[in-house]
């Protein structure tokens, strides 16, 4: 009774965060036969009605948790990414996508409403081991167990932890000491409308119109094309407040995008006065905090980036595969989360950068790198079992 899998499978891992990550590494180790209990600081989760890119690589994950039908039926797939100038209109790139994107990439590429991403990811995790309303507040990893403090005074043991607690990761501060995500000094506004609201103009799936410093990113968010999103995005010089969003001012948007495409002026001008915020964007620079011995950081809390490749929730699913594989091939925590860090840096680092640079699809770009990417079974060094041939063990409830 001493194999690895049984001393891991009877270990208790406590996930800090329901969001996409913790809702994705939990579903994939209880499948993999892990005692997996999520603790997510809101009392339920309330679906946010802002859009998400869901690319090839990500699409390969919820198909693997046999989920991914609720997104496709929930969002577009979209037949092209268009890529203009913002000024001009000129087209600076196109990526067939629809039916190609599965030839290509060997997945679909979907955009939806953000809170069906979450409702898919969920409905993976067992029932009952989500522990709602329950704040991290403290961790004590000196003992033999680890303690986990929440706010309402409670305390909970465990053996492992995976924070999956976002930007401003509480685990992370515990470790690190409270050192804050930096502002990158670029803020996003984002909003969605009905598609009346458009009085008539015509609209493609899915287009980036580019300028130097400023962008303006527009998709529909359902199959039926009736709501329609944006996020336009430019420099400001700082941001004062803690959270990451506040409600904006449409006339200042409207302002600062006055010299783009008169499609462009035409879709921000039919903006609701209410329902448009702005986002500061934070980034931490690309030193990952992967964590200790029985601590391991993934998603945000190990690497929040600039989301101009939409990549933050796709890197986030990907870490929760890597993390399950390597558990798998190792049957131990240490040596399990350290060959997890090795596996990602490589590929974290090359889209932190292109993220932070912002040139991807600006002009003829080669996509199959990271939307062609298969954390299910792509080779890692070291070397990791793939999910699709776990063992029957491995896949045992
Ligand atoms: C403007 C914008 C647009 C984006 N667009 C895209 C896109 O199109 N495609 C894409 O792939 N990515 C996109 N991203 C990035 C993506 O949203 C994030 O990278 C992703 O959500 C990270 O997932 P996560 O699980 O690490 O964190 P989150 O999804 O943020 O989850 C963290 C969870 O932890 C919980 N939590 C936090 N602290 C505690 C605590 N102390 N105790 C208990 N629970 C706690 C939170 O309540 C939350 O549920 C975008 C980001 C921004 C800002």
């Amino acid at each position: 009774m001493n194999s690895k899998h049984d001393t891991c499978g009877g270990a208790r891992v406590a996930v800090i965060g329901a969001g996409i990550g913790g809702a994705a590494v939990a579903a994939l180790m209880q499948r993999a036969g892990y005692k997996v209990t999520v603790y997510e600081q809101y009392e339920r989760f309330a679906p946010a009605g802002g859009g998400i890119h869901l690319s090839p690589n990500l699409m390969r994950v919820l198909r693997h948790l046999d989920v991914h039908r609720h997104v496709l039926l929930k969002g577009q797939e979209p037949c092209a990414f268009l890529n203009r100038d913002g000024t001009s209109g000129e087209m600076l790139f196109a990526l067939s996508l629809g039916e190609s994107a599965h030839r290509q990439f060997g997945a679909p590429f979907v955009a939806v409403r953000r809170g069906e991403l979450h409702t898919a990811l969920m409905s993976a995790v067992t029932p009952g081991s989500v522990r709602w309303a329950k704040r991290l507040a403290g961790i004590d990893w000196g003992g033999e167990t680890i303690v986990l403090g929440f706010d309402d005074g409670s305390r909970v043991e465990c053996d492992a932890v995976i924070a999956a607690d976002g930007l401003r990761s509480s685990v992370r501060g515990a470790l690190r000491g409270r050192e804050q995500p930096v502002f990158s000094g670029q803020v996003a506004f984002r909003g969605s409308y009905p598609r009346e609201d458009l009085r008539g103009l015509a609209v493609d799936d899915l287009t980036k119109w580019w300028d130097a410093e400023r962008f303006v990113l527009s998709y529909w968010l359902d199959r039926a094309r009736r709501d329609f999103y944006f996020a336009a995005m430019m420099p400001q010089a700082s941001w004062s407040t803690e959270a990451s969003s506040m409600p904006a001012d449409p006339d200042e948007m409207r302002h600062a995008f006055r010299d783009f495409h008169p499609d462009v002026k035409r879709m921000l001008a039919h903006a609701p006065r209410a329902g448009v915020a702005k986002w500061a964007l934070f980034e931490r620079p690309p030193h990952f905090e992967f964590g200790t011995s029985r601590i391991v950081l993934i998603g945000d809390a190990c690497h929040p980036m600039r989301p101009f490749m939409s990549q933050g929730a796709a890197m986030a699913l990907e870490d929760a595969v890597m993390l399950t594989r390597a558990l798998v091939g190792a049957g131990d925590f240490e040596p399990a989360f350290r060959s997890f860090a090795q596996a990602r840096r490589k590929r974290l680092t090359q889209v932190h950068r292109v993220s932070a640079a912002n040139t991807f699809m600006r002009g003829e770009t080669d996509a199959r790198w990271v939307f062609g990417y298969d954390a299910l079974g792509a080779q890692a060094s070291p070397r990791l079992p793939a999910l699709r041939t776990m063992p029957a063990w491995a896949m045992a409830a």
